[in-house]
């Protein structure tokens, strides 16, 4: 029998002792970190309000309880009873039943009502039903990503079981090494920005953290092949973390599946979601400008396949040594900062990913408070000696006056902006200064993936702010739901009308102006004086929008088909507000490590260019007498 036979026969043993003697456990699994078991009695388990609880916290492990499949109502009787427990408030859109493991997935407007104070209603379906309940929140915003996730992951469902049994065997099997020593390697991000990736490796676990792609430098890719990570084959890795979703850490994840990992990605539900997005949209990018790309599109559902989502302060069990939980990262939606508790007691490092440690308007600042914490990787973005922004309130007043100018000369106002969050950032000021009357009522028209994005926003408010998540949890307030805003749909003729109609405001993709349908509008408005168009968001070297906002005037536009190079000489105003930004400024970067409970002992600066990483660097030695590293990629720091 092998070890992890032994430890469940053990577990079931364990478990049936603590258990009322009416309550009978068949069987006992894990299934990814949670320990699932299973019961002919689902609805005395239930009666028992807290012996789930109880159960957990005696045996420190996440636990489930599911029915043995044979003692399951008939579905059809059983939609009929959790429809009468349910609040009809609630909302509910579908009930998904699942024989084969007794679970029912109830998709609902409003979770909350589903799940009742401390999960009252969903024991009490339990208690009707013998099922066992799980409840996702219907979009309040159309969404084809989460559509499209949700019902690729319930066709994959028997695999995914699978994979989920293969990964809990992997987290608790044997310890195998005596020895001690933890270890990070860094593959890339260090001293430059993009293709974040690291190693964090103990003797008995390998975990790989991010794995992204340089913008604007295709070739380099996270340095893959040293033996401590695919080197050694990719079933060296034990496990993936994913930050946040932006391509230069999410990027290159599907290659791995590629070369044959076959392990689980923790990461937030939201970011699984945007990270399928934003990978779909790569490979198309790439399709589009002729360059082969590094996988295919089945890799993407792979990678969504593995992915084992973790809600923000969860303590779970990764592998025999290391527990992981995720924080806030105030960054962009479901982005974390990652700890790792390794060993018992022995070492903790954590990894800020992208942080913004200030509130902003849709998130929440970086959560820096950690029962224990010895070693901290912190981006260092905006590390530099300068690298101070505009206050927030002075880019709004800003922005807001680009907007009522070019209102008074009948103009339109152009805003490139990413898709997945700036464009709602903007989205909230704006409502907020119609609603106010800072600026005139027009409408805001959304173009390129700018509404899908903001769709995956309204499903997961849980991630937002607390003040914009109240605002989402009652409908007639969603911001983004307000009447001003239009999607369009219609591509290039809805793009003419507007264009040819009165003032508004335009947010497009791309937020660089390196194609999508920022480059119509450009063709549209392009040649009106009256018209602005703004930048709210950083301009790389080499991009068209930088060109434009050093003074290019004359922009080359791909009539497509034609053949010929095309010129459109730009007559707009050009603004630049700066100021938004998903990453703290130096200030932020240091009250991060200034307010962090407790203040780590070794900082390495990572994520910044060589002197933003340096800079930053050498002020925390010297403001708090912490040892700190500016480490290049390919190398190795052992801490224990
Ligand atoms: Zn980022």
């Amino acid at each position: 029998m092998s070890s992890v036979d032994q430890q469940l026969d053990d577990l079931r043993t364990e478990i049936t002792s603590e258990l009322p003697s009416d309550i009978s456990v068949s069987d006992v699994k894990y299934e990814g970190p949670e320990l699932v078991v299973y019961t002919r009695d689902p609805k005395k388990f239930a009666q028992k309000g807290d012996l789930i609880r109880q159960l957990a916290s005696k045996l420190r492990k996440r636990i489930t309880v599911r029915p043995d499949p044979d003692v399951l109502s008939k579905p059809r009787d059983a939609r009929e009873e959790i429809m009468a427990v349910i609040p009809d408030d609630a909302g509910v859109t579908d009930l998904d039943f699942h024989a084969d493991t007794g679970e029912v997935v109830i998709e609902a407007e409003k979770p909350g009502m589903v799940i009742g104070r401390h999960g009252s209603t969903l024991r009490d379906i339990t208690q009707k039903v013998g099922w066992t309940p799980e409840v996702v929140r219907t979009p309040p915003i159309e969404s084809s990503t989460v559509s499209n996730v949700r019902n690729f992951l319930k066709q994959e469902r028997d695999e995914r079981r699978d994979i989920l049994e293969k990964v809990g065997r992997q987290i608790h099997r044997e310890e195998m090494s005596d020895d001690e020593y933890v270890r990070i390697t860094t593959l890339g991000c260090c001293r430059e920005v993009g293709r974040a990736s690291f190693i964090l490796s103990t003797p008995e676990t390998r975990i790989l953290i991010d794995c992204g792609d340089k913008p604007g430098a295709e070739g380099e890719v996270p340095y893959l092949q040293v033996p401590e990570a695919l080197g050694a084959g990719a079933q060296n890795i034990d496990a993936v973390i994913l930050t946040h979703a932006h391509l230069d850490h999410s990027a290159l994840i599907p290659l791995l599946f590629k070369y044959g990992y076959d392990g689980p990605i923790y990461t937030t539900e939201p970011t699984r979601d945007l990270m399928g997005l934003l990978q779909l949209d790569y490979l198309d990018v790439a399709a589009k400008e002729g360059r082969a790309p590094p996988y295919d599109s089945e890799m993407v559902r792979e990678a969504i396949k593995h992915t084992i989502p973790l809600e923000y302060g969860d303590v779970t069990d990764i592998a025999p040594d290391v527990k992981l939980t995720l924080h806030n990262a105030g960054h962009i939606l479901g982005s974390a900062v990652t700890h790792f508790h390794i060993g018992d007691g022995l070492y903790n490092v954590a990894f800020s990913g992208d942080i913004h440690y200030d509130d902003t308007r849709l998130f929440n600042g970086a959560v820096n408070d950690f029962p224990r914490v010895e070693t901290l990787v912190l981006e260092s973005t905006y590390g530099g000696r300068n690298d101070y922004q505009t206050d927030q309130e002075d880019s709004e007043r800003k922005l807001k006056e680009v907007i009522n100018q070019t209102y008074d000369r009948d103009g339109k106002i152009l805003i490139p902006a990413f898709a997945v969050g700036r464009s709602q950032e903007m989205m909230l000021v704006l409502e907020e200064a119609m609603r106010t009357g800072d600026i005139p009522e027009m409408p805001v028209h959304l173009d390129g993936m700018i509404w899908e994005a903001t769709a995956i926003h309204s499903t997961y408010p849980e991630y937002l702010r607390d003040d914009l998540r109240d605002r989402i949890f009652h409908d007639d307030e969603n911001p983004f739901l307000a009447e001003q805003f239009n999607h369009i749909d219609g591509g290039e003729e809805e793009r003419r009308e507007v264009a040819d109609g009165g003032p508004c405001i335009v947010l497009s993709t791309s937020g660089m102006v390196e194609g999508g349908p920022i480059m119509s509008w450009l063709r549209h408005l392009g040649g009106e004086a009256d018209s602005t168009l703004t930048f709210v968001g950083y301009q790389a070297q080499g991009t068209l929008g930088r060109r434009i906002q050093n003074g290019w005037d004359e922009i080359p536009v791909d009539d497509r088909g034609n053949g010929r190079g095309n010129t459109l000489t730009l007559d707009m105003e050009v603004e630049t507000v700066d100021g938004f930004s998903g990453h703290a400024d130096r200030q932020g970067l240091e009250n991060f490590v200034k307010t962090m409970n407790p203040r780590p002992e070794k900082v390495l600066c990572v994520h910044g260019d060589e002197s933003s990483t340096q800079d930053l660097s050498s002020a925390l030695y010297h403001d708090y007498n912490m040892r700190t590293f500016a480490p290049k990629n390919l190398e190795t720091f052992r801490f224990v």
